[in-house]
C-alpha cells in the first residue's frame, strides 16, 4: 500500500531506524562496530554497500531524513549536508570541472552568488547569469562547455518564478543538468522533479526545520547523480550531524500542516497589505498581481510563506519600519514559526551599489516578511502599526 505524501512524511521509517521506538530514534555515534575482521574488511571493499561505517559516510538517523525527503520530492535517492550552502557547493563540485560553464539565474541566494563569482572561477569554472523573468534568453547563453543550469523558484528575496517545464526542455535538448533550489516552496508545495529538474536541493535550515533551531541541507535526484554527490561529501566532510537529522526528520512530520498555515497566513497578509497607502507594491506567488501568477498556480500547491512589499520612502523608511516593529523578529533567517521581517537594502545587500541591488530585484524599500504561524491578525496589526510610523 502506497501512502500519500502527507502520511509518508509522518510514517516513513527505514529498516535501520525501526527499533520499536514510536518516535524516530537518534543514533548519536561517530562510528559503528563489526562482528569480525572479515566483516570489517568487507565494509571497505565497496563504496556502494549499504553498511554503516562512520557517520561522515552514513548514519541511520540521517538516512531516515534523506529517505523521507527523497520520497516527498519524488526522487530515487538523496544525500544530506551540514547546511544549505554545503548542499549547493557539493552539487557544483560533483559535476563541474576546469573549463566547464554553468548558467545560473542572476537572482540567487547571496552565498550562492559568492560561490559563483569568487570561488568557481579559481578552479576555472565560468558562469553566465540570466534573468528569471526572461526564460527565452537562456538558450543564447549555452556553450559547448555548459554542464549545468541552476536556479531558485520562487527566488530569494525577489519571489520571481520560472516555468520549470520550459527550462527543463531546453536542458534536455542540450544535455545540461537542471538543478533547482526548492528552499522557498519545500516539497509540500512544489516538486521540481515532476517538472523535469534533475536535482533538487534545499537549505533545510528554513521551512524544513521550521523552528529556527538547526542548520542543514539536502539534495535529491536519481541514484546515479546522488551517488556522485555522496562520494564528494563522504570524502570531503560536509555531512549532516545525526542530531540535526533527528530534529529535521521530526520536523518533516509537521511540514505539510505548517506549510498550509504559513501559506494561508501569507496570502491573507499579502491581500490585506495590497491596499495600504504606505506600500507601493506587494508580491506573493498566489496574488493575481504576481507577474508569473499562472506559472505559480501550475507548479505550486500553495504560495509558500514569504511575502515581500515595497515601502514608500526607500531605504530610510525601510529602516524606520524595522525599528517600529514590536512583535516581528529582526533576524536573517526565514521559514520559522515566528514571523520575521528583513530589509535587504540596509542589511544583507547593503554593500552592493543601487544598480547591483536593482539587477537582482532588490529595490530600496523592499521588505521581506517570512510569515510565521502566529494568529494572522497579530502579525498584521504589528505590520500596520509599524507602517503607520513611517
Ligand atoms: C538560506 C538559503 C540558502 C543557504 O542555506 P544555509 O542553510 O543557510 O547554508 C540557500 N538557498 C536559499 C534560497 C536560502 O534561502
Amino acid at each position: 500500500m502506497s501512502h500519500r505524501p502527507e502520511t509518508k512524511a509522518i510514517r516513513l521509517q527505514t529498516e535501520k531506524t525501526n527499533q520499536k521506538e514510536h518516535a524516530t530514534p537518534l543514533f548519536l555515534t561517530s562510528s559503528f562496530t563489526y562482528d569480525s575482521a572479515e566483516d570489517m574488511a568487507a565494509a571497505f571493499t565497496d563504496d556502494t554497500l549499504d553498511v554503516n561505517i562512520y557517520s561522515r559516510y552514513s548514519n541511520p538517523t540521517v538516512d531516515e531524513f534523506i529517505t523521507k525527503i527523497a520520497e516527498l520530492e519524488g526522487a530515487e535517492d538523496g544525500v544530506a549536508t551540514a547546511s544549505g550552502m554545503a548542499a549547493i557547493f557539493s552539487t557544483f563540485m560533483s559535476f563541474l570541472a576546469k573549463g566547464d560553464h554553468l548558467i545560473s539565474a542572476s537572482a540567487v541566494f547571496g552565498s550562492t552568488h559568492t560561490i559563483l563569482t569568487k570561488y568557481l572561477p579559481k578552479w576555472g569554472i565560468e558562469h553566465s547569469y540570466f534573468d528569471l523573468n526572461q526564460p527565452q534568453s537562456i538558450e543564447a547563453f549555452i556553450r559547448p562547455e555548459t554542464k549545468m543550469l541552476y536556479l531558485e523558484t520562487p527566488s530569494n528575496p525577489g519571489l520571481d518564478i520560472i516555468d520549470m517545464e520550459f527550462v527543463s526542455a531546453i536542458c534536455k535538448k542540450h544535455n545540461i543538468l537542471f538543478v533547482v533550489d526548492n528552499c522557498f516552496a519545500t516539497p509540500a508545495a512544489q516538486q521540481p522533479i515532476k517538472f523535469g529538474a534533475d536535482i533538487v536541493l534545499h537549505s533545510a535550515t528554513k521551512f524544513i526545520d521550521g523552528q529556527g533551531r538547526v542548520l542543514g541541507g539536502v539534495v535529491a535526484g536519481s541514484k546515479e547523480l546522488i551517488y556522485k554527490i555522496y562520494l564528494f561529501i563522504r570524502n570531503t566532510g560536509p555531512s549532516m550531524s545525526p542530531f540535526n537529522a533527528w530534529l529535521l526528520s521530526k520536523s518533516l512530520e509537521t511540514l505539510f500542516v505548517r506549510m498550509e498555515k504559513h501559506a494561508t497566513n501569507a496570502l491573507l497578509i499579502a491581500e490585506k497589505l495590497q491596499s495600504h497607502s504606505k506600500i507601493s507594491k506587494v508580491k506573493y506567488p498566489f496574488l493575481k498581481s504576481h507577474p508569473q501568477y499562472a506559472i505559480a498556480k501550475k507548479q505550486m500547491q500553495n504560495g509558500g510563506g514569504v511575502v515581500t512589499f515595497e515601502i514608500k520612502g526607500g531605504i530610510e523608511n525601510g529602516r524606520k519600519f524595522l525599528n517600529a516593529l514590536k512583535m516581528l523578529s529582526l533576524t536573517n533567517n526565514l521559514g520559522d514559526s515566528r514571523t520575521i521581517a528583513s530589509h535587504p537594502a540596509s542589511t544583507t545587500h547593503s554593500k552592493l551599489t543601487d544598480a547591483e541591488r536593482l539587477s537582482v530585484g532588490i529595490t530600496p524599500g523592499l521588505i521581506r516578511i517570512s510569515v510565521g504561524l502566529e494568529h494572522p491578525d497579530d502579525i498584521l496589526e504589528d505590520i500596520v502599526q509599524a507602517l503607520h510610523q513611517c
